[in-house]
C-alpha cells in the first residue's frame, strides 16, 4: 500500500509513563515518554458517511497506546516503537501504515538535551507468492503450506488461485508439478518473509539437492508491492516469471492488471506474449 496515497490522521505528544529504559532505575522508577503517531488510512467513506467504523477510532488507538506503553516493559525506545507499532497494525483493521515516534525527555544522560527519540514508519505489504510441488501428495504439501503461512500473524492470506498441473520446467525428466499463487498481506520484509518461505519448506521436508528439481514445496516470492530488489539472497521482481506459464497464469487469474515493475507491462499482457512466442 502506497501510504502518500492514504490520508492521515495525527496524534501528537501522547504523554505516557512507563519503565522503558537500559538503566535499573528507569525500569523501577519510570518516566515520562511522548508519543507522536500518524495513522495513514483512508478516511473517504468515513468523511462521506459521517461513520466513525468506517475511519480509525484515535481514542481507542490513544486508549491502546498508553495501555500497552505502561504494560510491556522495553530497554530501548526502539522496541518500543517497533513491537507497538506491529500491536496497532494488528488491532486496527482500517490502519495501513503508521509513522510513530517515541520521544524520551528525561533521558537519563547526565547531559542538557531537550529529548531524544526513535521514530520508524511500518505497514501492510502486499506480496504474491508462487507455490508449487512435484512429489508426494502435491495437493497436500500446497496446503499445508498455505496454513502454515496462514498461521503466520504478520501475514493474512487474502486470495489463493486454482492449482494447475503444469510439465516440469527446466530438468524434464521428473513428475509433473502442481503450481498455483497466493496474494499476501503481510508486516514483513521482504527478506523476513523469505525466511518465512525457507522455514515452511523446510518443514515439508523438502531435499535442495537439484536445482528446479523435485520437491515436496517450493514457495517463491513473485511481488513484494512494486519494488525491486536485487541482493545474493533474493531478486524481486522474480527474475525468471515472465518466462514461466506456471506462474503467469495462476498471477493473472487473481492480479492480471499488476504491472511488473520493471518490464512495465502487465501480469496479462506478459503472459499473452509468452503464449505467443511458444
Ligand atoms: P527455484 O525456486 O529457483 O526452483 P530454490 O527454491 O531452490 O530454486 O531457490 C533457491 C534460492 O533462490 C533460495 O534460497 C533464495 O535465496 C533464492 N531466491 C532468489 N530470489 C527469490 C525469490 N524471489 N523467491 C524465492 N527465492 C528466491
Ligand atoms: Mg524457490
Amino acid at each position: 500500500m502506497e501510504k502518500e496515497s492514504l490520508d492521515k490522521i495525527h496524534i501528537k505528544n501522547l504523554e505516557v509513563f512507563g519503565n522503558h529504559g537500559v538503566f535499573p532505575e528507569e525500569n523501577k522508577l519510570g518516566q515520562k515518554f511522548l508519543v507522536n503517531a500518524v495513522l495513514y488510512t483512508s478516511t473517504r467513506e468515513a468523511g462521506k458517511t459521517d461513520d466513525l467504523t468506517k475511519s480509525i477510532h484515535y481514542g481507542e488507538v490513544s486508549h491502546f497506546i498508553t495501555k500497552y506503553m505502561m504494560e510491556h516493559t522495553f530497554q530501548l525506545i526502539e522496541s518500543v516503537a517497533e513491537q507497538l507499532a506491529e500491536a496497532l497494525l494488528l488491532q486496527f483493521e482500517h490502519l495501513k501504515w503508521i509513522d510513530l515516534e517515541i520521544q524520551k525527555p528525561w533521558a537519563p544522560i547526565g547531559l542538557p538535551l531537550e529529548s531524544v527519540s526513535v521514530e520508524i514508519s511500518r505497514g501492510w505489504h502486499e506480496a504474491f507468492i508462487a507455490t508449487g510441488s512435484n512429489l508426494g501428495d502435491r495437493g497436500e504439501y500446497i496446503r499445508k503450506g498455505i496454513e502454515a503461512l496462514a498461521a503466520c500473524k504478520e501475514c493474512v492470506v487474502e486470495k489463493e488461485s486454482q492449482l494447475i498441473v503444469t510439465e516440469p520446467y527446466g530438468v524434464t525428466d521428473q513428475p509433473e508439478f502442481l503450481n498455483g499463487m497466493l496474494q499476501v498481506r503481510t508486516l514483513l520484509s521482504p527478506i523476513e518473509l523469505l525466511h518465512k518461505l525457507n522455514e515452511i519448506e523446510a518443514a515439508a521436508y523438502r531435499e535442495r539437492k537439484v536445482h528446479w528439481g523435485p520437491r515436496t514445496l517450493d514457495l517463491d516470492i513473485i511481488f513484494y508491492d512494486n519494488q525491486v530488489i536485487d541482493i545474493p539472497q533474493l531478486t524481486v521482481p522474480h527474475v525468471d516469471m515472465q518466462n514461466r506459464q506456471f506462474v503467469l497464469e495462476p498471477l493473472a487469474e487473481l492480479a492480471p492488471w499488476y504491472r511488473h515493475p520493471i518490464l512495465g507491462k502487465t501480469v496479462k499482457e506478459l503472459l499473452i506474449s509468452l503464449e505467443n512466442e511458444n
